[in-house]
């Protein structure tokens, strides 16, 4: 059987035209499934519209967190839930082509145990948020030794791969880099992606912002080198400052150095606060490792 899991965050006009689209398609093609919804503490009709899509349609279950815990938390719910042999994650808004799935799911047939969604074109995006999202995939890349420039959510997991995710146990695992990090025999499959249906995108800019940090320091220790790296160059550069002002004391010319003074002092501040901030940011995590809060809580569940 292949599970369909379906983050859905205030997607209450899409909710039953989605379960229709792919339903229908595995039906036509007659692949067992089962399309498991995840309601992410949506503040609209998204769990009405659920359970209603449950009423009308065998195949459709559902479950709903307490609150709003983001995508990736209820990617892993829908992980955690799903029967299938084998499960597809896609977003709600049918902005990954369901046709797709059959394709990862022939693909599953033939033996890959991942198939991963690799987007041809990023689809209507600004300038400035290609930049930040080219950035951000760079540094993770570079980390993980994993191309992900044109990753995405969209992936076929064999329950193998679904097992290994599963046991991990960090808080905030980054699905996208996560799948492709465990392994197992992998392909990919190309889409465009698509204008989303109804309803608008669900990230604002400070979630994306936060969704970048997050995932940065929970796949790399890289910013903790860049301190260090920025330690050593402080110090050759204070070495050289140091010759120099001892070179004028000697000579006699000691007080012109003010302006220097205050240049350094504020540079060292400056480099000293963001390494505590950057290291603060990992401490953080450790502390909520420690305190060790699940990544959702399930409130409800379709009957
Ligand atoms: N989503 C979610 N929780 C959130 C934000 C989004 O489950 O906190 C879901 C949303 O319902 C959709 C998918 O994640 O199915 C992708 O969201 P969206 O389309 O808003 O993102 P974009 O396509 O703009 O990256
Ligand atoms: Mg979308």
């Amino acid at each position: 059987m292949l599970s369909v899991i379906i983050p859905s965050f205030n997607e209450e006009q899409l909710i039953m035209k989605t379960a229709e689209v792919i339903s229908g398609l595995l039906k036509g093609q007659d692949i067992g499934h089962e399309l498991l919804f995840v309601n992410d503490g949506s503040s609209d009709k998204t769990w009405e519209e659920i359970q209603k899509a449950r009423e009308k349609n065998e195949s459709v279950r559902g479950i709903s967190f307490s609150r709003n815990f983001g995508k990736e938390a209820a990617i892993f719910a829908g992980l955690g839930e799903c029967k299938g042999d084998c499960a597809v994650v896609i977003d709600c808004d049918l902005q990954h082509p369901p046709e797709k799935i059959l394709e990862m799911y022939a693909l599953w047939q033939e033996g890959y145990e991942i198939v991963e969604g690799v987007k041809n074109s990023r689809g209507k995006e600004s300038g400035a948020h290609k930049f930040a999202a080219k950035a951000f995939y760079n540094l993770i890349s570079n980390a993980a030794g994993i191309d992900m420039e044109n990753a995405s959510d969209f992936k076929l997991l064999d329950r193998k791969a679904i097992n290994a995710l599963l046991n991990m146990t960090e808080k905030d695992a980054f699905f996208r880099a996560l799948s492709s990090w465990v392994g197992f025999k992998s392909t990919q499959v190309t889409y465009d992606v698509r204008e989303r249906e109804i309803g608008q995108t669900k990230w604002s800019t400070k979630a994306l912002i936060r969704y970048a940090v997050t995932n940065i320091t929970s796949f790399t220790s890289l910013p903790l080198q860049i301190v260090t790296f920025l330690g050593v160059v402080m110090f050759i550069f204070s070495l050289v400052m140091g010759i120099d002002a001892l070179v004028n004391y000697f000579c006699g010319r000691a007080v012109e150095g003010f302006t220097t003074v205050i240049i350094l002092q504020c540079f060292t501040g400056s480099v000293l606060m963001i390494s505590l901030g950057i290291i603060g940011y990992y401490i953080s995590k450790i502390y909520a490792g420690i305190q060790d809060r699940p990544r959702y809580i399930i409130s409800e569940r379709t009957k």
